[in-house]
């Protein structure tokens, strides 16, 4: 067993782009394609709408000078699923294969990894994540390989047992909502209290973890806790765009020695992270509820954002929030450098969310963290705002 100690020296924040397909809406009115991948240096700009572009926001972004230009940036990779004919198109295996694989690899040595899929609504998130029954996403892909691996190890090294478990939650409004529990019908939804434990950090206490022994097990859990998700966000009068859904495998590995009769114990956590529609984040004309809630998004956004950016860079200082509403809300005790963070943490700021906050396990030190930039190929605004955050990510 390897020593927890190792820094990998390929790095351990990577940030990617993925453009979808037209949807039928987007063909109906003829959009245009914004934008444009380089294959080779793994570009990705976005074009300027052309005048007469047919969605009037679109339109009006045209008219307006300072955005009416092409952007370009450059991120780990991009994935260009926008049109299948494409000798380039990137599919769902392509993208488990230059991601997830390397992931679970960290994972069978004992560490943790993080995938975050970001965007606004509509922009592919829980397709990259989930997909489809016909087009399997990063989600049923690592389970699958997952449970392949393990059953090859048993045959190879039988003195390695494997014991897998899982767990779902979801984050709405820094309140933490445990998917494996069905909704009762009208009972207002039951939140779960965080806590911290010396060794593990910071946990949600009681939430359910199931034992798996398989795929199907696991993915059955993941449906329920879905169908968990849309029931209560149903009830809220929405959709399931405006919670962070936290999916997450434990995997443990004990080895029996069978010299010395000693056992020893790997565990890694393998997160997976539907984040909500980043579009939620400005709510410029709401209020009451709407406000708070929006403006809960936006902290959790953009403290994701300044997290992987501190870790992909620990030297460079963690890019300030370019949010109104974000820097409105941080209360004053937090304003410039955090005074609540201690040691190594002074840079990362975990505590400014729920999410950062409960995942701080799962980033930085050892663990893999993957930003994967989720994008409309037809929309700049959200777009850009979504290439903007990816960004100043990486
Ligand atoms: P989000 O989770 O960001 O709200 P979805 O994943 O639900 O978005 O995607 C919106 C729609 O676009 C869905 O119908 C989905 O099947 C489709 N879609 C998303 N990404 C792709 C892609 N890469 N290729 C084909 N269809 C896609």
């Amino acid at each position: 067993v390897p020593p927890h100690a190792r820094m990998d020296p390929g790095g351990n924040v990577r940030v990617v782009v993925r453009v979808r397909a037209f949807l039928p809406r987007e063909i109906q009115r003829r959009a245009e394609c914004l934008i444009r991948m380089d294959p080779v240096s793994q570009s990705t700009t976005l074009m300027a709408p052309r005048d007469g572009d047919s969605d009037p926001a679109n339109a009006r972004a045209r008219s307006r000078r300072a955005v009416a230009e092409d952007k370009t940036f450059t991120f780990d990779s991009s994935f260009w699923s926008h049109d299948r004919a494409d000798e380039h198109y990137a599919t769902q295996a392509d993208v488990y294969d230059s991601l997830g694989e390397e992931f679970l690899d960290h994972n069978f040595e004992g560490y943790h990894t993080c995938i975050f899929a970001y965007g606004q609504t509509g922009s592919g998130k829980s397709y990259t994540m989930m997909g489809t029954p016909d087009q399997p996403g990063l989600i049923p892909r690592t389970c699958e390989d997952l449970f392949e691996r393990i059953a090859a190890a048993q045959e190879e090294t039988p003195n390695i047992s494997y014991n897998v478990r899982v767990s779902y939650f979801e984050v709405y409004n820094e309140h933490v909502r445990d998917l494996l529990v069905p909704v009762v019908p009208n009972q207002p939804p039951y939140y779960l209290k965080i806590r911290e434990s010396p060794i593990e950090g910071p946990y949600v206490k009681d939430l359910t973890e199931v034992p798996v022994r398989g795929i199907d097990e696991i993915l059955r859990h993941m449906h329920t806790g879905d169908n968990n998700r849309t029931v209560a966000s149903t009830k809220m009068n929405d959709t399931s765009s405006r919670s962070h859904a936290v999916f997450t495998i434990m995997l443990k590995q004990i080895h029996h020695d069978l010299e010395t009769d000693e056992t020893t114990e790997r565990s890694s956590r393998i997160r997976l992270v539907d984040l909500a529609g980043s579009e939620r984040a400005k709510s410029t004309e709401a209020t009451g509820a709407r406000l708070r809630e929006g403006s809960n998004i936006n902290k959790s956004l953009t403290t994701l954002g300044r997290v992987i950016a501190a870790l992909a860079d620990p030297k460079k200082p963690p890019p300030r929030s370019t949010s109104s509403i974000s820097s409105l809300l941080r209360p004053k005790s937090r304003a410039g450098n955090s005074s609540s963070s201690t040691n190594n943490t002074n840079v990362v700021p975990y505590r400014d969310s729920i999410l950062t906050w409960l995942l701080k396990d799962s980033l930085g030190g050892n663990s893999k963290t993957a930003m994967i930039a989720c994008i409309s190929p037809s929309d700049y605004e959200e777009t850009l705002s979504t290439l903007r955050y990816a960004d100043q990510a990486k």
